[in-house]
């Protein structure tokens, strides 16, 4: 098998005449076994014969979030006999989705995998260790774990946390590769520094970062990427992936975003209105699944915001690239003008010693527009010299100063405590 598909290296036009292609199969499919898809286009009026080009997609509804979790089994396209697997959304915005799959969507998500850790130089001669969970229904851990197979590489199934038996697993093994959540593979790198271990002098190579963003909008290491690479010598490769589309977008080593694979996935970038925005513009990154056979999607708006990019990649690959997530598209802040996400705030803050904690609140000003709270918990310099040090940074990367107000060790516990969360709020959105 070859694992750098031809279409990969294909001009646009190619890639546009192929999706085409897949796009209509795909139509076809879910209009012949989709009772969700085939109620929508009988209800309104739509053949799908009629859609004989990819621009003609447009005129379908989009799908949602909410239209995926109420109608969750009319999305099913197969007797429930033929399902293997059943996995599930981590249900961090609201209730878990399930996500079936048949054995031939296992198969496409093993070849999704293997294409994508190709993409991240991966080859058979590594060795990966996994340090996430192969259970709780999640389909990631199992889609990695499929694909590293496939790419013929070896693999240690070590699961999450437990910084110790991690060291003591690549000394012993030997991996030239991880598979982690970036801010775990901090922790490891506090762990060596703790126990006198040379980062540099172990085996491991390179780290595919997963679940968490760790480049900024300009594609450039963020606070999380640059702590990393800053302590330890290896390649970074971000991902993007989730489990609706059962599709991975991971990075190449020119780290420039992650790469669409056109055989698997149709991307179209939206704004409000359910426009295309251009390339280089955040839009709402919203796919057609192609190939599934149990739960496919068709246009479904993934919430998430990222900037897309078609110009040619240092790798030989022509495909679209996606940014980094820039944040959920209903946490978006409107200040004075500027629009940001929560992820980029935190970023900043990250960036200032003196911050030891913080919570962000956006709420609805007396003119009706966003305004922005950032709570602070400060060590170090007093009060004026760290606002000065925020206001200068906020103003250099977003052009806006937001309200800064410290407050106690006690005070950050309280509001990071609001909602029924398990996790600490680090951003609360009271916006009427
Ligand atoms: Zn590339």
């Amino acid at each position: 098998m070859k694992f750098t598909p031809d279409i990969e290296g294909e001009t646009p036009d190619k890639i546009r005449q192929f999706q085409d292609f897949k796009v209509k199969e795909i139509l076809t499919y879910v209009g012949n076994h989709s009772p969700y898809y085939q109620k929508m286009f009988s209800s309104l009026g739509i053949q799908i014969g009629d859609i004989t080009e990819l621009q003609n997609i447009r005129a379908l509804p989009t799908t949602s979030k909410d239209d995926f979790h109420r109608h969750n089994w009319d999305f099913l396209c197969v007797p429930r006999s033929h399902i293997v697997e059943y996995t599930s959304t981590s249900g961090t915005t609201g209730y878990p989705v399930t996500i079936a799959l048949t054995e031939s969507d296992l198969q496409r998500l093993a070849y999704n995998e293997c294409i994508s850790f190709t993409c991240a130089d991966g080859t058979s001669n590594d060795l990966f260790q996994l340090m996430l969970t192969l259970d709780r229904q999640f389909m990631a851990g199992m889609a990695y774990y499929e694909g590293i197979r496939k790419l013929g590489a070896g693999l240690i199934r070590v699961g999450p946390g437990l910084p110790a038996m991690q060291w003591e697993i690549i000394q012993r093994l030997k991996p030239t590769a991880l598979v982690a959540v970036p801010s775990f593979i901090l922790k490891l790198i506090d762990y060596a520094h703790l126990n006198n271990i040379d980062l540099n002098k172990s085996s491991v190579r390179k780290a595919i970062c997963i679940g968490e963003g760790m480049r900024t909008q300009e594609l450039t290491l963020n606070t999380l990427g640059r702590r990393i690479s800053e302590a330890w010598n290896i390649q970074l490769y971000g991902t993007y992936a989730s489990t609706e589309m059962q599709t991975a977008f991971t990075e190449c080593g020119q780290s420039r975003g992650g790469h669409h694979h056109p055989e698997l996935i149709y991307v179209e970038m939206l704004d409000d209105d359910g426009n295309e925005v251009p390339f280089g513009t955040p839009g709402e990154i919203t796919v057609t699944t192609l190939g599934v056979e149990a739960m496919p999607l068709i246009r479904y708006r993934t919430g998430d915001i990222a900037i897309a990019y078609q110009d040619n990649c240092g790798c030989g690959r022509t495909t679209l690239r996606l940014g980094p997530v820039l944040g959920r598209k209903q946490q978006m802040i409107k200040l004075k003008g500027t629009t940001m996400y929560p992820p980029g705030i935190f970023d900043l803050l990250s960036q200032v010693d003196e911050v030891v904690d913080y919570v962000i609140e956006v709420y609805t000003g007396e003119l009706g527009t966003d305004e922005l709270r950032i709570n602070v918990l400060r060590k170090g310099r007093d009060d004026q010299d760290v606002v000065r040090t925020l206001r200068d940074l906020f103003q250099a990367k977003l052009r806006v100063t937001p309200d800064i107000l410290f407050v106690s060790q006690q005070q950050i516990e309280k509001l990071q405590l609001i909602g029924q969360s398990r996790k600490p709020f680090k951003f609360i959105d009271n916006r009427k």
